[in-house]
Order: structure tokens, then C-alpha cells, then sequence
């Protein structure tokens, strides 16, 4: 046996009972408060309450048929409505490294999906963020919402494939044409990948507002051949 590993481990598992004590130690002293409405949460780790998680409305089919779907993608699904509580937890996970509120509401989505939207051969794609903003931000918050769909889908995530060349302007006060134009080129496709074989893709996004972004990204996508590419985002506005 080599002696080394012993110690290691031993060394490890101290580590990891202090790293426990010291947050049950924490969460004692100081209760987390539920960053939607400031509630205190029993649950260690726990962000959001669970009364807030049922706040989260499902979009109805008739506000779903009304967005209108960008040319370049197959179909689009938004899953819950962008009210105040989906504002404050898309914004805590942006914003506030709540990168645990992402793979839960993943995993919600997924949950709510119909069987036949994420087929076993579909790739899940998160929409990139440019290198500069995910330095800036430490992660892609879809790349989480992506990882909780998948967890109860099934699908493989690939976040390798697309990347983001142009670090656009923020698109919030942009019309949908200005959008448009604003995400023109802002895709590429990694030059090591080879998309042979890749048929179907699912681009995931936080908010579905004019579909801009997955457009672009399904332009780039679709000129390599994938065939089929629809996008899935949390919420969208009603
Ligand atoms: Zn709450």
C-alpha cells in the first residue's frame, strides 16, 4: 500500500467534517433568507424557499403560441411565466452566484417537458456568454440550467461546440431589428469540433424575448448542418 494515500485521505475527510461543522455552524448563527422574499430557510445551502419555488407559473399554450419563433430555429418553448419571483431568481443566478438556483430550475423544466421535446439523440447547447463577460460573471448560468435538464432528462450536455466571438451590447433597451443586427456574427463554432452526426440540438437560454441570441446561434449551427434546432429557456415575459 503506498503510505502517502493514508494521510491524504485522512487529511480530506478533517477537511471536509470542519467545512461542515463551520456551515451547520453558520447556518445556526445566521439562517439563510430567501433572496425572493426574504423569508427564512430551514434547508442548508437552500437560496430560494420553497413557497417561492411555488410561486413559479407555468406559460400557458396560447401565450406560448403568440411569441413568435426566429426564422433559423425549429421551435421555440419557454416553460414558466418571467413574473417578479422568475425576475429576482434569474437574477440572483446571473448576478449573485447562485449557480444551485440554475440546476433547479433545470431540473423543473425538464420535469415539465413533453417526452417527445428531448428525444435520447438530442444535444442540450447552452447559449454561450463572450470569454470577457464569463470571466467577469465566473460562469454561464445556462450551462447550470442546462446540467439540472439533463439530470432528469437524460440528454448530454455539450458546451464545447458554439462559442460566442462578439461581446455584444446589452439588448435591453434594443428594438427586435436592433437586436437582430446586434447578434449578427456573434457565433462561431469551435474549429476542433466535428458535428458529424449531430441531427438535433436544444439551445438553452435564462429569458426567451425576441429569440435574437438563439437565432444567431442556430444560424451558425444549421450552416454546419444540424437539422433540427429548437431552443428551451426558463421563462419568458406573458
Ligand atoms: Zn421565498
Amino acid at each position: 500500500m503506498d503510505s502517502t494515500v493514508f494521510p491524504v485521505d485522512k487529511f480530506r475527510t478533517l477537511k471536509t467534517v470542519v467545512r461542515n461543522l463551520c456551515q451547520g455552524l453558520s447556518s445556526l448563527l445566521f439562517p439563510t433568507a430567501c433572496i425572493v422574499c426574504d423569508q427564512r430557510i430551514e434547508e442548508p445551502q437552500a437560496v430560494v424557499c420553497q413557497n417561492c419555488w411555488s410561486d413559479l407559473k407555468l406559460l400557458s399554450v396560447d401565450i406560448i403560441k403568440t411569441k413568435p419563433i426566429p426564422e433559423q430555429l425549429d421551435a421555440i418553448l419557454p416553460v414558466f411565466e418571467f413574473n417578479d419571483t422568475m425576475q429576482k431568481i434569474i437574477h440572483g443566478l446571473k448576478y449573485g452566484g447562485y449557480k444551485s438556483s440554475g440546476i433547479h430550475l433545470g431540473r423543473l423544466m425538464a420535469s415539465r417537458l413533453p417526452r417527445e421535446f428531448l428525444l435520447k439523440d438530442t444535444l442540450l447547447m447552452p447559449v454561450p456568454l463572450h470569454p470577457i463577460k464569463k470571466r467577469e460573471r465566473g460562469y454561464n448560468q445556462s450551462l447550470f440550467i442546462a446540467r439540472g435538464v439533463a439530470e432528469v432528462s437524460g440528454n448530454t450536455v455539450r458546451d464545447n461546440i458554439l462559442k460566442r466571438v462578439k461581446n455584444t451590447v446589452t439588448q435591453t433597451h434594443l428594438d427586435a431589428r436592433e437586436r437582430h443586427e446586434n447578434m449578427l456574427g456573434a457565433f462561431a463554432i469551435n474549429r476542433s469540433c466535428d458535428l458529424s452526426g449531430i441531427n438535433s440540438v436544444v439551445l438553452i437560454d435564462d429569458v426567451f424575448t425576441t429569440g435574437a441570441t438563439m437565432n444567431a446561434a442556430a444560424a451558425v449551427l444549421k450552416s454546419y448542418g444540424v437539422a433540427s434546432i429548437r431552443g428551451l429557456t426558463v421563462a419568458a415575459p406573458i
